[in-house]
């Protein structure tokens, strides 16, 4: 977005990562890898881990991770250029912006930006001293709204006219239409898109106006809600109402509400909740949490809980795992929204969010709750569908809290539970077996990974053995995420490229690997990798009766030994290839 990429490679090159941290973070060297307290979560013992070679970090307890652009953006709340930028003034790089284009759109963007910013003022001004805002005045206050509150979100007031907006603020036709505040009839004359309506401005993270938010008043004609479309500047998606005020709030909670309306923002920061953002009249999305999660590790659902319940799960928990964030539920009580809540009740809501439950202690409550638990047959119902939702959460150690609070309540023995869990979702907890040596926290101990660890940090000795033929390597993955890992490695020139290009749950394996060491020799890594492929086919061959050459065994016995490793790995990739050959046949 508007640097030239050679600038923005000699502003990697001329980092250095361990400089930049070290200016908030005391790092300690550890083997390869230097280590420290975290600076984005609050910690006693280290779990921030950095490579100066490569110079990418990564956080194993909150999960933050990346190059030293991902890590300024991250500390110093900048977007890609700002920290880009910010970067090179410290390396003394000048920097050149890419081509016209770019520039122009930024222009345009500014033109409509400033458009948007004039409408919000004439809205506002309209509501506070218009004749015919009278009403609307009214009602504002009614719903509790004063004065203070009207100019700090900057509510507005549209006219119920066909052109009113329009003819004071004279702009062109690309500009209206482009911005949403208005559009064309049909001969051509420009017409406002909103008309008798409250508006409330939405802002995006940086406090520029991009949308409104219409509400009709009570007993006039139309949907009770119109918010802009979107457009150039506006991408309802992304954008939450409220986040530009709320977010240094929320980087100090360490934790953000989600609500779903103007009002029940304004309701939450009235009713001293001030972290409350809402998405405008969308679902949330996974871009809505990203752009969160830039600010705050936690998010509190404020909104009818029941909704958000069964259809949702699967897709906050790819969420809480993918953006390693938690979702917690806020316990509303139903049919009342917290704009009204705020209002009548503002401590019932404060307390409604202090102890909001995580998402997976909801779901498990309405497993348990159906108001089965009064048989037998009931509880072990209630336990099976607890174990469902229990088993799809991430990490060991949680999975184990809700099991032993499950057989608490359905009155069964914890240790069938535990088996039940671990019978079909096995290969889940695989991924969160947590080593012990520092060097390799929280990274599986298999041959995949020490492969892979062998190929990031020793790819002059590995390379020449596993990148020659990438589709046999690829062959020799049976875990999809090492695999994915595997070909991004392969099908790119440096580890941050193959960052960039893996999907989410691969780019994150990774980023763990590049701050992670090698135990061991490469070779012993590549040789691990080779021995378990073997030894699947072997299976595979025993189990259809298919005879195995004499000369595999052999290897397969001389890869444990020093002096015979070497021929043995070639031999077996050998036979490796040729399997695989077969099987395309
Ligand atoms: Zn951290």
């Amino acid at each position: 977005m508007g640097i030239v990429d050679d600038d923005i490679v000699r502003v990697r090159e001329a980092t250095n990562l361990r400089d930049i941290v070290s200016q908030y973070v005391q790092l300690k060297r550890v083997g390869r890898r230097w280590v420290g307290l975290c600076p984005f979560h609050a910690e006693k013992t280290p779990s921030f881990g950095l490579n100066e070679e490569n110079g990418l970090f990564k956080c194993f307890g909150c999960g933050k991770g990346g190059d030293a652009i991902t890590f300024v953006r991250e500390i110093e709340h900048l977007d890609f250029v700002g920290s880009v930028e910010w970067l090179a003034t410290k390396a003394g790089i000048a920097l050149r912006y890419t081509e016209k284009r770019e520039d122009e759109g930024r222009k345009r963007r500014g033109r409509l930006v400033d458009a948007m910013e004039r409408a919000v003022e004439w809205y506002h001004q309209r509501l506070l001293n218009a004749d015919d805002a009278g009403p609307a005045r009214g009602y504002v206050r009614s719903r509790g709204l004063d004065g203070e509150i009207v100019r700090k979100y900057r509510v507005g007031w549209a006219p119920d006219g066909w052109d009113t907006l329009v003819r004071a603020l004279r702009l062109p036709d690309d500009v209206i239409v482009d911005t949403g505040l208005g559009f064309l009839n049909r001969r051509g004359g420009q017409t406002d898109a909103f008309r008798g309506r409250l508006l409330f401005p939405i802002f995006d993270v940086n406090g520029d106006p991009v949308a409104f938010g219409g509400r009709v008043l009570p007993g006039h004609d139309g949907p009770k809600y119109k918010n802009s479309a979107g457009s150039a500047i506006y991408d309802k998606s992304k954008v939450l109402y409220g986040l530009n005020w709320a977010k240094g709030e929320v980087v100090n909670a360490d934790e953000a509400v989600v609500c779903e309306g103007y009002t029940d923002v304004i309701g939450f920061a009235s009713a001293g909740v001030p972290t409350a953002v809402a998405t405008c009249g969308t679902a949330l999305t996974i871009d809505h949490l990203r752009t969160l999660r830039k600010f705050a590790r936690r998010v509190v659902l404020a909104f009818d809980a029941d909704a958000a319940g069964q259809d949702a799960a699967a897709r906050f928990y790819q969420w809480e795992r993918e953006l390693d964030l938690d979702v917690a539920v806020a316990a509303l009580p139903s049919g009342v929204d917290p704009g009204d809540l705020a209002q009548k009740d503002p401590a019932r809501l404060q307390a409604a969010v202090a102890e909001a439950v995580p998402f997976l202690g909801f779901r498990v409550e309405r497993a348990l709750a159906a108001d089965a638990l009064s048989s037998p047959e009931g509880r072990a119902k209630a336990a099976e569908v607890a174990l469902a939702v229990i088993r799809e959460h991430p990490s060991e150690l949680v999975r184990d809290q809700y099991v032993m609070q499950v057989a608490d309540r359905c009155r069964i023995d914890p240790e069938q539970l535990r088996a039940r869990l671990r019978s079909p979702g096995a290969q889940r907890v695989a991924v969160d077996r947590v080593a012990t040596t520092a060097s390799r926290v929280w990274l599986p101990e298999t041959p995949e990974v020490n492969a892979l660890l062998a190929l990031i940090h020793e790819p002059d000795v590995v390379d020449p053995l596993l990148m020659i033929d990438t589709t046999l390597t690829a062959s020799m993955f049976a875990d999809l995420k090492n695999l994915a890992a595997f070909n991004a490695l392969a099908s790119t020139s440096s580890l941050h490229e193959a960052i960039e290009v893996a999907d989410a749950g691969a780019s994150e394996l990774l980023l763990r690997l590049s701050v992670a060491e090698l135990d061991g020799e490469p070779e012993d890594a590549v040789a691990g990798l080779v021995r378990e492929a073997a030894r699947r086919e072997v299976r595979r061959l025993a189990a259809s009766e298919t005879p195995i050459p004499l000369s595999v065994h052999q290897a397969l016995n001389d890869i444990n030994e020093p002096n015979t490793k070497g021929s043995a790995i070639t031999e077996l990739l050998t036979w490796l290839g040729s399997q695989s050959e077969e099987a395309v046949r």
